[in-house]
């Protein structure tokens, strides 16, 4: 039986790779909004954007070794799967779908995307489908909001992990999640310049880019920078 009272929350990304800063500050808003579960959803690059310097296998492969002794999370492959790039609100639907009227859901993001909220395609709708949990980021904050995002913030805030599970969608949770300053482009560069990333992602994942040799050739990083 579906319990509705479960919370489980999705997190989508490019996960270029999966390291330290998507990991501790979701698995301490999970403690935080009660989370039940977290599904990691790898996202299909359009391909007008920058692509991704590993393959979309080799993205779910280091997801699949990043997660694989927390019973946490799970990962969800659909997007990725795709031929072509999903909208967020899309994505959300389908799972809304999936899981019934009732049943309470959330979509994390960082506070840089929170800053980017609107431009996403119909993102003043993502509410009617989902909560949204914003987790803190380093260089990132509140004060950096325009103030048209203040307010579409403020009318549906709320500090209580109780209310998240007791309303399917429609509430915004900013938790102090702990600040990690580490992101995808860092180790990449670390990893162009031959130098180690041990500090910011787990080993097994960290030992996969050494023996797949991804992130190896440091004109990748100045075409990707220009
Ligand atoms: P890149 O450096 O390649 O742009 P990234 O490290 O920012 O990548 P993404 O896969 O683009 O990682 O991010 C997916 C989600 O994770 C986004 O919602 C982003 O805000 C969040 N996120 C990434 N890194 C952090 C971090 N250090 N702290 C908090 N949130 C983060």
């Amino acid at each position: 039986m579906c319990d509705h009272n479960a919370l489980h929350a999705l997190f989508g990304g490019t996960f270029d790779p999966i390291h330290y800063g998507h990991l501790r500050p979701v698995e301490a808003m999970a403690a935080m909004a009660g989370l039940q579960k977290v599904t990691l959803l790898p996202n299909n690059v359009p391909p007008h954007r920058p692509q991704p310097e590993a393959t979309p296998a080799q993205r779910a492969d280091m997801i699949g070794l990043a997660i694989a002794d927390n019973p946490l999370f799970d990962l969800d492959l659909r997007e990725m799967q795709r031929d072509t790039p999903s909208y967020t609100i899309d994505t959300l639907a389908a799972v809304r779908a999936e899981r019934g009227a009732r049943q309470p859901l959330a979509f994390i993001i960082g506070q840089d995307s929170l800053l980017n909220l609107h431009k996403w395609h119909r993102w003043q709708d993502i509410l009617s489908l989902c909560h949204l949990l914003v987790c803190q980021r380093p260089g990132y904050s509140s004060a950096m909001e325009t103030a048209e995002l203040q307010s579409w913030l403020s009318s549906h805030q709320t500090d209580s992990p109780d209310e998240l599970r007791h309303v399917p969608a429609g509430r915004v949770f900013m938790a102090p999640t702990p600040l990690v300053a580490i992101s995808a482009t860092e180790i990449r560069a670390r990893r162009h310049r031959g130098e180690s990333d041990a500090d910011l992602l787990p080993p097994s994942v960290s030992a996969y880019i050494d023996r797949e040799g991804l992130y190896r050739n440091p004109e990748r990083h100045d075409i990707l920078r220009r």
